[in-house]
């Protein structure tokens, strides 16, 4: 049998701690650490295990045996010098997958010296989530997928309703593909032949561009 991953949380506040809540959701074993105890408390009857602990102190990383943790989450928001020491401790330590949120672009770019390729920023991913979503009549949910390429759920109307994907050929004349449809809580895969109704909620992939350019022809 393989052995299940492991993961640690480093920093519960709101972030950290939504990170710790979902990993246990998932059933995963998750070990909470944060400096204040009374967060730590918090999570007892949640984590896996719990250790109250100054993430900048090597000695107590190390004793808490960290380097056979697979996936570390370094989740300290405002305190740059504690979270990128505690990133370079972790490297230093071959933890092998390490994913750091990141504050703000200075601290991105040190992160990066040291070797940190996991960097992630949440209230701006989420920043721009929210704004496609408020800024399109249509788009219920925005996923970026890169600079240029996105996973949009969109909401169907206009000239599109009653047209089976094949007619509507949109892989060839948008560049997009229908990778799912939501329908009544219910996922469909569609074929070819499978016809969009009125408040469906469609699920595509495609370049930005491109997503932009299908809205305004055949939603609006
Ligand atoms: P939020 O996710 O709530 O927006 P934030 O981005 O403001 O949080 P901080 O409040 O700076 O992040 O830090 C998150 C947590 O990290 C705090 O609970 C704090 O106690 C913890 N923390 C900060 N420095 C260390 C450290 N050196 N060792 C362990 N925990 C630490």
């Amino acid at each position: 049998m393989t052995r299940k991953k492991t993961f640690a949380v480093i920093g519960l506040g709101r972030f950290g701690r939504s990170v710790l809540d979902e990993l246990i959701k998932l059933d995963n074993e998750v070990l909470a650490i944060d400096m204040d105890e009374s967060l730590v408390n918090d999570v007892a009857n949640i984590a896996s295990h719990t250790i109250i602990c100054d993430s900048t102190d090597e000695e107590a990383l190390k004793n808490i045996g960290i380097k056979n943790i697979d996936h570390v989450v370094v989740a300290i928001g405002e305190n740059l010098q504690a979270s990128i020491l505690t990133s370079l401790i972790l490297k230093e330590l071959n933890v092998n997958e390490i994913t750091v949120k990141a504050h703000n672009e200075y601290h991105e770019r040190v992160l990066r010296k040291i070797g940190i390729t996991d960097i992630i920023h949440p209230e701006q991913d989420m920043g721009k989530r929210i704004a496609r979503r408020i800024a399109s009549r249509f788009i219920s949910e925005s996923i970026e997928l890169s600079k240029e390429f996105s996973l949009v759920e969109l909401r169907a109307s206009g000239r599109i309703i009653n047209k089976s994907l094949l007619e509507l050929q949109l892989r060839n004349r948008y560049k997009i593909n229908v990778v799912a449809i939501k329908r009544n809580d219910q996922i469909i895969i569609p074929d070819a032949e499978e016809s969009i109704k009125v408040n469906d909620l469609l699920i595509i992939v495609g370049d930005n561009k491109s997503l932009e350019k299908f809205e305004k022809h055949l939603l609006a």
